[in-house]
């Protein structure tokens, strides 16, 4: 007998399994992410069904034993998508559709035992003879009884004895299903719903009016209609998103809308919720497996048809999809950088492109990759150039942290602390970037120099005061603080740099009375902490925000009057193509939170290199991607190249410099007539990572399918040799080559 031959995805397991249908099942025409009930080892599992093969990897397969889904719960688009992430970032089929799914455990797998009409004759014939069977087949008389409360009776063991031969004997037979997770009676969206005020459409200005205009057009048109909006920071890209959604839920589409992080969701989200109430999902990785199932329900049951979220929220289940809208598109967050390393940017291209949606990548500082493509026309540039209501854009000053005379405390300078004090009179609000956490970031023995080195990363630990704690950011090491060093006995320890922690400390020295919060990932590791934050600035219950990056991205306090950058020069220098580029978008960010309500706002840039040229492209940004255009073109970086990153580790350094060396010559002979260069292999940046080292090769070409079959060419040559141990990374598109 021939069978029918299927691969399946179980888990997150980067392997493909091999089943085949038994006889009743093969008449169903499965589909991608179909869930089915296998045997795997000695257990039963839930897999995705991946696709039907000719030929098994092995030759004995087992059957498979329920299909749960069919059709797939998958819509057909989303499918494709799926499809397409695998692929073109070289993961796996079942990697990509757990992530796609909320988490399989939630819904319990039941295997349920019946009689069968011959099974009930040889009980009343009399020809089952054992004990044991006979009880089974007494218990099933009453109907269907479940497998595990058929066993808690009569024990496993009599069990295993007994219900096989009544199998085969075709007297008992068994099917599976499975439970889903009961309906959650209150969630976040219901709960939100009891303070709800519906807010109503604004009136756009003529800018807004434009962009919106065309964006409409588009959506009229149905065709795939791709969009760079591009409106500095205040000028009112929300409302458009606000009214281009309404006109696609009124066509009877769904709209999803893409944050880079989870803590942008809930302003959003709310925003979004005043608007159009029970419509709106949300869906990020940050929810409990319940509350994502709830979720997902919700737009699988087309009673949301907008959702909200980071990266996941692009696997939502929604039949048709009209926009998507990707804000803070040149966020590097979108690019995820474990398990999948997908792009959620590019992907949500691919996906508007299946749906013949149109899609607005919107920001205030567009990557260089957006801005070269509004160039060449592949995204219609909608450009906001001013604030709503002719509000105008801060004012920026630059203090020489050089001159030591004008340091107050560490970091803190004289004119910065009058321009605090002047907000605390007005009752204005104030925001503190410092774009480090902890303490301070380095620890030197005065005496005798000794560092403190992670013990598991090339990295130098930081200093966290109140936990007095030395920490490694990479992988969680921690030791205690020392008061001497270990080393000499010296007591005279040297701290040097600043974290947010040691800022708070130094402005609630100089400003007891100031009610000051602190926004990093050490103060909103907690479940609604953040968001707790957000609510607290936006009543005006603090005066000062400091933080890290997590204060700079799209938060809307109309209140805050005055930006300080503690120390702008963190963010220069480091050896990446892109280091530049992310400097200047993220100044502007957050020197875009100053002024966006009725009072002009001032920005104070502290630096020891006011002669920077990041500085002078602060109040021009076109003028700025023009520059870098220039140098990434001479250089042969992205836009103008499409690169693909190899890490490869081990915790021996010998062993991992050795076979880098090896995938790279490798790699040169498989890149050689393509037009692909193979650059390496070389130490990473941060050379060992969690007690890993760590090698790096960079595939440089013009050409993207080039690129790819010259990879799959060389990885499959260099998967022939002895790996000993060491993991490779393939990282389609980097955003960071360090
Ligand atoms: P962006 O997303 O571009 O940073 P927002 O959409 O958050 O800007 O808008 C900034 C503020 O201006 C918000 O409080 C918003 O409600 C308000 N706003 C937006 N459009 C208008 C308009 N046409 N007239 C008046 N206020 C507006
Ligand atoms: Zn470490």
């Amino acid at each position: 007998m021939t069978h029918r031959y299927i691969e399946v995805a179980i888990g997150a397991l980067p392997q493909r399994f091999h089943y085949h249908l038994p006889a009743e099942l093969t008449t169903e025409l499965l589909q991608l992410g179909a869930r089915l009930v296998v045997p795997f080892g000695n257990r039963v599992q839930i897999g995705f069904f991946v696709r039907y093969v000719d030929q098994p990897d092995i030759v004995k397969t087992k059957a498979i034993l329920a299909i749960l889904d069919s059709p797939s719960l998958i819509p057909s688009k989303l499918a494709k998508l799926i499809e397409w992430v695998a692929n073109y970032y070289c993961s796996h089929i079942g990697i990509v559709l757990a992530h796609a799914f909320p988490k399989n455990n939630l819904h319990k797998i039941r295997r349920r035992l019946s009689l069968t009409n011959e099974g009930t004759a040889a009980l009343h014939a009399g020809k089952i003879k054992s004990e044991t069977a006979e009880t089974i087949v007494t218990a099933l008389l009453k109907g269907e009884v479940l497998f595990e409360t058929l066993r808690a009776k009569i024990g496993t063991k009599n069990m295993t004895t007994a219900l096989p031969s009544l199998r085969k004997k075709g007297w008992v037979k068994q099917r599976w299903d499975f439970e889903s997770p009961p309906e959650k009676r209150k969630n976040e969206v219901k709960e939100t719903l009891d303070v709800f005020r519906k807010d109503t459409a604004i009136l756009l200005n003529i800018n807004q009016q434009e962009a919106f205009d065309e964006i409409a057009a588009a959506l009229k048109k149905g065709v795939f209609s791709p969009f760079l909006l591009h409106g500095v920071t205040g000028s009112g890209k929300t409302e458009i998103y606000l009214q281009s959604v309404q006109t696609v839920l009124a066509g009877g589409k769904g709209a999803i809308i893409l944050v880079p992080e989870i803590g942008l969701t809930p302003q959003l989200f709310n925003r979004f919720f005043s608007r159009f109430g029970k419509e709106v999902a949300i869906l990020h990785s940050g929810l409990s497996a319940s509350e994502r199932y709830e979720q997902w329900r919700r737009i699988k049951e087309n009673e949301a048809h907008i959702v909200i979220g980071a990266r996941s929220a692009l696997f939502a289940p929604m039949e048709t999809v009209g926009i998507i809208i990707v804000d803070e598109e040149h966020d590097h967050s979108y690019k995820q950088e474990e398990t999948i390393r997908f792009h959620a940017k590019d992907a949500a291209l691919v996906y508007a492109k299946l749906h013949h949606a149109t899609i607005v990548l919107g920001s205030a500082t567009p990557s260089l990759e957006s801005f070269h493509n509004g160039k060449t026309g592949r995204l219609r540039v909608l450009s906001l150039p001013t604030r709503v209501n002719e509000r105008p854009m801060p004012t920026i000053q630059t203090i020489d942290l050089r001159i030591r005379e004008q340091w107050v405390l560490p970091f803190i300078t004289k004119p910065l602390v009058a321009a605090i004090e002047k907000r605390l009179e007005r009752k204005e609000q104030t925001i503190l970037f410092m774009n480090r956490r902890g303490h301070t970031p380095a620890l030197l023995c005065g005496d005798c120099g000794q560092k403190w080195q992670c013990a598991n990363c090339s990295v130098s630990l930081t200093f966290h005061k109140q936990e007095k704690k030395l920490l490694c950011h990479y992988c969680g090491f921690q030791q205690s603080a020392p008061s001497v060093c270990p080393k000499c006995q010296a007591a005279r320890l040297i701290y040097m740099g600043a974290g947010t922690e040691q800022v708070e400390e130094g402005i609630q020295t100089l400003f007891p009375s100031a009610r000051v919060l602190r926004m990093d990932r050490d103060t909103t590791a907690r479940k609604g902490t953040h968001a707790k934050m957000i609510s607290t600035m936006e009543q005006r219950d603090a005066d000062i925000l400091i933080g890290t990056q997590m204060v700079a991205k799209g938060h809307d306090f109309p209140m805050v009057t005055l930006v300080g950058i503690i120390c702008a020069d963190l963010s220069f220098g480091l050896p990446d193509f892109r280091a530049s580029e992310r400097t200047v978008q993220l100044l502007s960010q957050v020197m875009g939170r100053a002024g966006r309500g009725d009072t002009e706002g001032e920005v104070f840039i502290q630096t020891f290199q006011p002669e920077h040229e990041t500085f002078r492209y602060l109040s021009n940004y076109n003028a700025f991607c023009q520059a870098e255009q220039g140098f990434r073109e001479e250089a042969g970086y992205p836009p103008f190249t499409r690169l693909i990153l190899l890490i490869l580790s081990h915790t021996e350094e010998q062993m991992v410099a050795q076979k880098a060396n090896q995938l790279a010559s490798i790699l040169k002979q498989s890149c050689h007539r393509l037009g692909v260069t193979v650059l390496g292999p070389a130490s990473a940046h941060f050379a060992r990572i969690r007690k890993e080292y760590r090698y790096q090769i960079l595939l440089k070409g013009k050409d993207h399918v080039r690129l790819k079959s010259a990879l799959k060419k060389g990885l499959l040559d260099f998967n022939k040799t002895d790996l000993k141990g060491v993991r490779v990374i393939v990282d389609v598109d980097p955003q960071s080559v360090i």
